[in-house]
């Protein structure tokens, strides 16, 4: 279903982001036919070119990213794109930019631009009458780099804008599996009922990643995974996972559910966090080489148990991990279900747990453990077998047009729905609960575990399930 006309302004449409992602998306859903006719894009950078090289710019980047197409098909879509070079701490360029946009369309503006950028190009899309009280602003990650900031950051953009206007995004929340997480959590009758302390015993929640922090080696060090990761990233997926069900799927009432649950955490104590830092090995650089900085402390690394005080999770630990230089690229969630409460078949069938894994990336999809009895005649021995649910391959050719995560946040920009955007408030609770971890960190003068890269983090991580009698899942 196509959505409405629009003039879509990216600041930033020359950068990294916009030409691997934001661009080559748009691209994917133009050959979806969710692109209307009158939809127009425009990048708006400080690089001085005309339209024709900023054209051609994107033809490159969008034969490099966008996957396979049809050639008449891009030349359709680049057709669509102007240009407009515009400095956002300046007046120069405005003007021009204004006189591009069409009356009776949804107007909406993309910072993808560094967060120092933001207040300067609210104001002035203000100043310079671009944006009125129906305009959408998208604004990227960081959101902030502590409570203090994302505040301050709040009050510029609401100086300018309506909370409903803002459209702050976490990619994580336009991936397939996690709205399907919503989907099986409240279509189903056959989850909720065990979605509690009684039944399961704990979650664990990873994003694990191989590649180093190599080119954004200056802005991660300030950052660190625990700001970088957890604070976004991995704070919204256990929000999805530890939210009572909103009273309808709207944007209000998801972002009030997970704001409880972000409210809801206790604070950690430190015993119950690692940081890890990956060394160097014989052929590639650690960590401090990677950020020149050869005393940093930094955490490239981050493993935490964490707990939710509420009636429904008192006594369920949620263990969290994400990191960079690791075994394998897998983002996963899995809900670890209890023991039964008796074996009606004698301890030598076996023990075996429930295990419900979603699967972010790679090959998003949902798989369930089951216990079976083992085939054959040799008596009553249980066996774990998965009740596996590809998208690939339940939905067959329908799973290649499934959008990915900054696609189909971008169509619900125009569509003018903020469910799957994070709230000023939430960014917010998340900082507050993130900052004081981080502040005891620095007033302890505390220095990351060492770990290898290409292992599973450091030794520590493992020793912090292994004292509750629990252990991470293999990183694969
Ligand atoms: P980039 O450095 O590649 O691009 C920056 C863009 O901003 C360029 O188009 C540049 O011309 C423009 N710009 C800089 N100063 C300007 C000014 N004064 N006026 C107008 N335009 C100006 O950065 P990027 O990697 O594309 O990242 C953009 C934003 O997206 C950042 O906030 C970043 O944190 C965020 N982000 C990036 C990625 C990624 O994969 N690159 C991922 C998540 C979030």
């Amino acid at each position: 279903i196509p959505v409405d006309p629009f003039d879509l302004v990216i600041f930033g449409g020359t950068g990294d982001l916009a030409r691997r992602k934001i661009l080559p998306g748009l691209f994917r859903r133009f050959n979806s036919g969710q692109m209307p006719e009158e939809a127009r894009i425009i990048g708006a950078a400080r690089s001085d070119m005309d339209r024709q090289a900023f054209q051609n710019m994107i033809r490159e980047a969008v034969a490099e990213f966008g996957g396979p197409h049809d050639p008449e098909a891009l030349d359709e879509f680049i057709g669509r794109l102007d240009y407009v070079a515009v400095d956002a701490m300046g007046d120069g360029g405005w003007e021009d930019l204004k006189s591009k946009l069409r009356e009776g369309v949804v107007r909406a503006f993309y910072f993808s631009v560094g967060p120092s950028l933001f207040g300067a190009l609210a104001e002035r899309l203000r100043g310079f009458g671009l944006a009125d009280d129906d305009s959408r602003v998208v604004v990227e990650k960081p959101f902030g780099h502590d409570l203090a900031s994302a505040r301050a950051l709040n009050v510029t953009l609401r100086e300018h804008f309506h909370e409903e206007q803002i459209y702050r995004i976490d990619h994580y929340l336009g991936k397939e599996t996690v709205q399907n997480l919503m989907a099986v959590r409240f279509g189903n009758m056959l989850f909720e009922p065990l979605w509690n302390a009684q039944y399961v015993d704990h979650i664990q929640i990873t994003v694990a990643e191989t590649v180093d922090v190599g080119g954004r080696g200056g802005y991660y060090d300030k950052s660190g995974a625990m700001r970088d990761m957890v604070q976004n990233h991995l704070m919204q997926l256990l929000c999805l996972i530890a939210m009572e069900p909103p009273a309808r799927f709207e944007p209000d009432s998801v972002r009030d559910e997970k704001l409880k649950v972000i409210r809801a955490l206790d604070p950690v104590d430190y015993h119950q966090i690692v940081r890890g830092q990956y060394e160097a090995d014989d052929s590639q650089p650690g960590y401090r080489a990677h950020v020149d900085n050869p005393r940093s402390t930094t955490e490239s690394f981050v493993a935490m148990k964490l707990s939710i005080s509420n009636w429904r999770w008192a006594g369920t630990p949620f263990y969290l991990r994400t990191g960079k230089k690791l075994r394998a690229r897998a983002s996963e969630i899995a809900v670890v279900f209890k023991d039964a409460p008796h074996s009606i078949f004698g301890p030598e069938a076996g023990t075996h747990r429930n295990v419900l894994t979603i699967r972010l990336q790679p090959n998003e999809g949902m798989t369930l453990g089951v216990t079976i009895k083992e085939p054959g005649p040799g008596g009553m021995r249980l066996i774990d077998v998965p009740l596996d649910m590809s998208f690939a391959d339940a939905l067959g050719p329908d799973a290649e047009d499934v959008p990915d995560a900054y696609e189909r946040l971008i169509m619900d920009v125009i569509r003018g729905n903020q469910t799957l955007f994070m709230r000023g408030d939430e960014v917010e609770a998340a900082w507050a609960w993130t900052d004081p971890i981080i502040e005891g960190w620095t007033a302890r003068g505390d220095v990351p575990k060492p770990y290898d890269a290409g292992s599973s983090g450091p030794e520590d991580a493992l020793m912090l399930m292994h004292k509750d009698g629990r252990k991470w899942r293999d990183i694969r």
